[in-house]
């Protein structure tokens, strides 16, 4: 068999995070009651007039910047011109000959620079939802108006780990920059793979398909393979790969032709009359600049001068509520390498149980640095601070209180440990007999017993040498 190339484009779409959709006072919020967020304007009646929304502008050139792109000093809206059911105007608010952003990109780890072609500022469509209980198809307009941005990247990318490493930073890198939530299980965040194949070693580039909206990684990466082989197969078998756009189905992890692709003559762009050119002065943008928040990349700076490893960072940093949270206990203890542990178990574990969920309400930033603090100094044992943090979660109790009423602090000295092992021995007499046979179980039946009695508060490493020395003394 032959060996082939891959190369691969990608177009994202992500729902800017504005109050108001982009071209009228509508409500950017997801999870509405179908249609009860629309107007004249997002539906375009006739006799309406669109008003841009600057946040959205703003956030697209804070999208640039972050990418490292060149911002056009003169930008234009144009009307994208096609028909479906869910694009009550016919007409789509996108740019095309003068985008907000150009160039710029992302390096990847191997050092390879994924390049952007453009970024650029549009609005989304409604939504079709097919019911399954019978033929009918419903259109809900929520989403009609929506700010996306488009960005838009040269065919740089060669295989699917590559496309991953590239998304993943792709969706950081918004995220912290408050660009776009990138919640992709609601469509905020969604990826069309331009793909073909080609023979290693020569220059004849392959017919490319597209494949449209995908919505999560795993389909990204699932896609990009089946895709390949559908198309090396076909090549191989002798027939042609037409150029269309194809639809990824989740269930059968399959790809399938949905239309001949458009060629950009087909959309008749032409400048919106309603929505004049903008000028964006270097001014804007250094005003602009100013307000961009701790970028990813700069968090990741900041992890590694803590001390903390790639792998605890890249946990910490996949979401942005995590790391932020991570932020605000460290403002309580510098115990930062016990936080991070915390975070990584426990705080994950909760986000998982109860996603949605704000951590600070489950459990304050402070009472977790608190109980940290209680380790690290000793008084507090790993165990009885799993069940504090257990209670505080389930009680919403403070965690003071809680100390005194769980009794789960206070000191077990030598002489009652000799006390509790001379209460065990004489309840047990056996204990002594069976030591001699069969030391380890009986230490460990012992630590158990006294941990117990002392309600958590004997340390193991402190009385483990004190039972064995009773232990002895017993049978000499
Ligand atoms: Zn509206």
């Amino acid at each position: 068999m032959k060996e082939y190339d891959l190369v691969i484009g990608l177009e994202i779409h992500a729902e800017i995070d504005t109050k108001t959709k982009a071209f009228c006072f509508c409500k950017n919020e997801f999870g509405a009651l179908p249609n009860t967020q629309v107007c004249p304007i997002c539906l375009g009646l006739p006799g309406t007039l669109p008003i841009l929304n600057k946040k959205a502008v703003e956030k697209c050139i804070i999208a640039g910047l972050v990418f490292g792109c060149d911002i056009n000093e003169e930008t234009i809206f144009e009307r994208k011109n096609y028909f479906y059911p869910d694009l009550s105007k016919s007409y789509q608010i996108s740019q095309f000959q003068k985008p907000i952003c150009k160039n710029g990109g992302i390096k990847l780890k191997n050092g390879k620079f994924v390049r952007f072609n453009r970024i650029h500022l549009e609005e989304d469509a409604g939504k079709l939802i097919h019911k399954d209980d019978c033929d009918e198809t419903l259109i809900d307009f929520n989403r009609g108006g929506v700010p996306l941005i488009e960005m838009v990247t040269e065919p740089d990318l060669s295989n699917s780990n590559e496309v991953i490493e590239f998304l993943t930073n792709l969706r950081r890198i918004l995220l912290y920059s408050g660009v776009s939530k990138c919640i992709m299980q609601e469509g905020g965040l969604r990826f069309d793979i331009n793909l073909s194949v080609k023979e290693k070693n020569t220059d004849n580039l392959g017919v490319r398909v597209e494949m449209k909206n995908l919505n999560s990684f795993k389909a990204v990466k699932k896609a990009i393979e089946y895709e390949t082989n559908r198309q090396i197969k076909e090549i191989e078998s002798g027939n042609q790969i037409i150029q269309e756009t194809r639809a990824w189905n989740d269930e059968d992890e399959i790809t399938y032709g949905i239309r001949e692709k458009e060629n950009v003559n087909d959309y008749r762009y032409f400048p919106d009359p309603d929505i004049v050119p903008i000028k964006i002065s270097k001014h804007d943008i250094e005003s602009i600049k100013k307000n961009i928040p701790e970028t990813y990349f700069d968090r990741i700076i900041r992890y590694k001068r803590l001390g903390l490893s790639d792998y605890e960072i890249d946990t910490l940093t996949d979401e942005k509520f995590i790391a932020d949270y991570f932020d605000e206990v460290l403002k309580y203890s510098s115990n930062y390498k016990e936080i991070a542990n915390w975070m990584m178990t426990e705080i994950l574990r909760i986000t998982k149980e109860m996603p949605n969920t704000d951590i600070a309400k489950l459990i304050s930033p402070e009472s977790l640095a608190y109980i940290i603090d209680l380790i690290i100094t000793k008084q507090l044992t790993r165990n009885n601070a799993k069940i504090l943090f257990e209670q505080i979660i389930n009680t919403g109790k403070e965690v003071k209180n809680l100390i005194k009423e769980l009794d789960l602090i206070g000191d077990v000295n030598k002489k009652d440990i000799v006390d509790l092992m001379g209460h065990l021995i004489n309840e047990n007499p056996n204990i002594v007999k069976s030591y001699k046979d069969n030391p380890e179980d009986i230490i460990n039946y012992c630590i158990g017993r006294i941990v117990k009695s002392t309600n958590g508060k004997a340390k193991i490493e402190y009385i483990m040498p004190l039972i064995k020395e009773i232990l002895k003394s017993k049978i000499n």
